[in-house]
């Protein structure tokens, strides 16, 4: 191990998932067969899944813009969750036909097992991708609440323990257009807003064009936005694949020099090969991985450490379990996981969740803002204090999404 992998490992970790026959997975003392094994290996704690819960019924409502999933099972146990409604208004048919007449009248607590079947079943894995992933991270997200609810746990227990309920947040920027003293004024105001101890900005012109809209705007943004918010705020910095690898290190560079946290897509997303360059060529950690999907490109990337922190989207990768096991073996290779967040839904709530449980999580989570689907839960405001929000407590995902709103929503027809 070189001294810049040492630097990194060391301040990166802080815990370790233990296996399922209890060992801890260990940071950073990792090979390749323990990859495959962490990838395969079941996540979700048998206590909870001795007595079968069947699926009687699985209902995909929609309320304006707002999809729900509602399931209940045979002995009267009911969960309404949100899935990713942005995507899903695209791909619902592929949740209806492909994914949720299958689980009808199977048993809950065989999740781990089920999943692998429908990848199988009729075809699926020729449909892989968002469009099928986030319907299975639909169903499987519904199925979870279920089993919580059933046992009455949190979701974070049927993984592990939960080990912290306040959730440190920042808030990203979406802006590339803006002059640097005006993404200043709008990063102090979410400062403001939300308490937030960091904040993420956007670098190059998103995927690989390399000018910025204001020329020069990268350049210049990085040192000012350090220098007016000073040294107590964490930054993070997202490229959306920006750059080309010689573009990607320079700027690189320049984030090491201003203290950056992290630097996360600095290439094409999906050119692994090009991204390892740059996580070996830079001090500062890289980030990515929130456009993949395949659970081996994860192990890869992993393996050969591509990135520093891995950032599965918990919908977009299908569900909490594919991502748990990304988590698992960036934690036994002693990387960071932060889940990407995806808008829309109850994503930030999902955040919440996987970020309880996560022993190798970053400091902070991305927090979007809360979502128009009204909801509540009695452990949590579920709003930044302080740059904190608190994960619910309640059994399942721990809210209630408002009744009434689940009486006006329609149907989706099947
Ligand atoms: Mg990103």
């Amino acid at each position: 191990m070189n001294r810049r992998h040492f630097l990194k490992t060391s301040s990166l970790v802080t815990g370790s998932f233990l296996s399922a026959n209890g060992n801890a997975t260990g940071a950073g003392a990792t090979s390749p067969e323990h990859l495959i094994q962490l990838d395969e290996e079941l996540v979700l704690r048998s206590k909870f899944l001795n007595e079968p819960i069947t699926i009687q019924s699985i209902d995909l409502l929609r309320n304006g813009r707002n999809f729900l999933v509602r399931i209940r099972s045979h002995d009267g146990a009911e969960s309404v969750t949100a899935p990713n409604s942005l995507r899903l208004k695209d791909c619902w048919p592929i949740f209806q036909n492909r994914v949720r007449r299958f689980f009808i009248g199977k048993d809950a607590c065989q999740i781990e097992k089920l999943l692998v079947q429908l990848y199988r079943h009729g075809s699926n894995y020729k449909w892989q991708g968002l469009a099928f992933w986030v319907c299975q991270a639909a169903l499987e997200m519904g199925v979870l609440d279920l089993i919580g609810k059933v046992r009455g746990v949190p979701l974070g227990e049927l993984f592990g323990d939960v080990r912290r309920r306040d959730i440190g947040i920042y808030r990203a920027s979406g802006n590339r257009r803006n002059t640097p003293e005006q993404e200043a004024d709008v990063l102090r105001r979410f400062i403001a807003e939300t308490g937030a101890k960091a904040v993420k900005i956007r670098l190059g012109g998103r995927m690989k064009q390399l000018e910025d809209t204001r020329p020069g705007r990268t350049e210049k943004l990085i040192p000012h936005i350090r220098k007016v918010l000073g040294d107590q705020i964490t930054l993070y910095a997202d490229s959306n694949s920006s750059y080309g690898v010689k573009d990607a290190i320079r700027i690189g560079r320049l984030l090491e020099e201003n203290d950056y946290a992290f630097y996360e897509e600095p290439v094409p997303f999906d050119h692994l090969w090009e991204t390892k360059q740059v996580t070996e060529a830079l001090k500062i950690p890289v980030a990515g991985g929130e456009q993949e999907y395949s659970m081996r490109r994860f192990r890869w990337a992993i393996e050969n450490r591509a990135m520093d922190v891995v950032m599965p989207d918990l919908h977009y990768n299908g569900g909490f379990i594919r991502s748990v096991r990304v988590a698992r073996m960036a934690d036994a290779a002693g990387l960071k996981c932060t889940p990407h967040m995806s808008g829309s839904g109850l994503g930030y709530v999902n955040v919440l969740h996987f970020a309880s449980f996560v022993p190798n999580i970053t400091d902070h989570q991305e927090f979007k803002g809360t979502s128009d689907i009204p909801c509540a839960s009695k452990t949590s405001s579920l709003k930044p204090k302080n740059g904190i929000v608190i994960c619910p407590s309640e059994p399942g995902m721990g809210v209630e999404v408002d009744p009434d709103y689940v009486r006006k929503s329609r149907l989706v027809p099947a």
